[in-house]
């Protein structure tokens, strides 16, 4: 018996060894990766330059606190808000752990204009991790079932309904700020209509709300630009980031801009392993390789591609909901629950996802190419068709 807590319902399969878009499990059988440890492994396995980093930085300083100067850290957060036109940045090791940042910054926020219950807009559907905050500000009775009482603070809308939105910031006078995925991921790949950033941009500013996104899944060039709200021409407030910014060394950020980026004082917020050395050398090489190897334009182009591949192969198939997505986060929705799929592929040597049951869910490493998508994408297909014929 496994002394492992029942958190998970795990495949029957471990990983040994990874190289490229490709995994090896005990039994030496080779399978494409189109998971990447859930958008986590952003160059892929074995990545030459994030080994070499990782090694070096281990050999010379693994972790020192933050009662120090970190010099990788600090680095890394130049680095970030160069890339981001964020102006600070605070460091944990996971996505939840960035939000809950998110949301203290924002209560803090909230107490400082005098507002004893600050209260954020979070919306259906969404995903923001499995702490207590995060858990009661995701969209999801399943995740939240067992788990009550909820943090209170939240008041929740639907996805993609700016209406909703600006209703709840103008009859709500304990509304602080607003907290959203650009593009929901565990949801189901949700992609909002392309103006709901700048609206809620303008919601934000008009009713003097903090603009928060949830960018864990998003960030890190997944979606074709470094951050997803870069396609939308405005500028978030704060942001959170984890998932693939260590290119699969835990890691995860904060980052916040004008009046939020000063809320937090010493005392206010801390982590003991957040930010350290190696997990930051990790961050630094993986920007670096996206940089090199113009990965942003590949999420770009293989993603335009996938998609444009799989409305094709799919445009006759009765059952097939839609395809959508953006850069390589992939959905393809069917009218039925397709976690089947899941394992049918596995055995013919691919990993793919499915979330929220009726969706199947790609988001490989950012080195896909269109040869590793000509490989993928005809199996997944044949499994498709195959489950939607039954
Ligand atoms: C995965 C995810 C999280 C949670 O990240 P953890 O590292 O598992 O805590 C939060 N928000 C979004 C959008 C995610 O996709």
């Amino acid at each position: 018996m496994s002394h492992l807590m029942n958190t998970y319902a795990r495949q029957p399969v471990a990983f040994v060894r990874g190289e490229g878009v490709y995994l090896w499990d005990e039994n030496g059988k080779r399978y494409l990766d189109a998971v990447a440890g859930v958008a986590v492994n952003t160059l892929g396995h074995g990545h030459p330059g994030l080994v070499k980093a990782v090694a070096e930085q281990a050999a010379s300083l693994i972790h020192s606190s933050n009662l120090y100067r970190v010099k990788r850290q600090e680095e890394l957060a130049d680095r970030l808000c160069d890339l981001s036109g964020m102006d600070k940045a605070f460091f944990c090791n996971s996505g939840c752990e960035a939000n809950e940042a998110a949301i203290k910054l924002a209560r803090l926020y909230g107490h400082g204009k005098g507002i004893a219950n600050p209260t954020i807009i979070v919306t259906e559907q969404s995903f923001h991790g499995r702490t207590m905050a995060t858990l009661s500000a995701t969209g999801s009775r399943k995740i939240q079932a067992g788990f009550e009482p909820l943090l209170s603070g939240f008041a929740r809308v639907p996805f993609n309904d700016i209406v909703a939105i600006r209703q709840v910031a103008s009859t709500n006078q304990d509304v602080v700020a607003v907290l959203v995925e650009p593009l929901q991921g565990e949801g189901g790949i949700n992609v909002a209509a392309s103006d709901y950033m700048a609206e809620l941009r303008k919601i934000c500013d008009e009713f003097g709300l903090l603009m928060m996104l949830d960018e864990v899944q998003t960030g890190i060039a997944r979606t074709g630009a470094w951050f997803a709200f870069q396609h939308s021409g405005v500028m978030p407030d704060v942001m959170a980031l984890a998932k693939g910014l260590g290119g699969g060394v835990p890691i995860g950020a904060c980052l916040a801009r004008g009046e939020a980026a000063e809320a937090f004082k010493p005392g206010n917020h801390g982590s003991t392993f957040g930010g350290n050395p190696l997990a930051c050398a990790a961050a630094l090489a993986t920007l670096d390789a996206i940089e090199k190897q113009a990965l942003r334009e590949n999420a770009d182009k293989t993603g335009d591609y996938i998609r444009a591949q799989l409305k094709a192969m799919l445009a006759d198939t009765a059952g097939v909901v839609d395809i959508r997505g953006q850069g390589l986060m992939i959905g393809i929705e069917l009218d039925r629950p397709c976690g089947d799929i899941v394992a049918r592929m596995r055995d013919r040597g691919f990993l793919v996802n499915v979330t929220s049951d009726k969706v199947v869910r790609l988001v490989p490493p950012l080195i896909f190419s269109q040869a590793n998508a000509d490989e993928l994408l005809p199996p997944l297909v044949e499994e498709i068709r195959a489950l939607l014929a039954g």
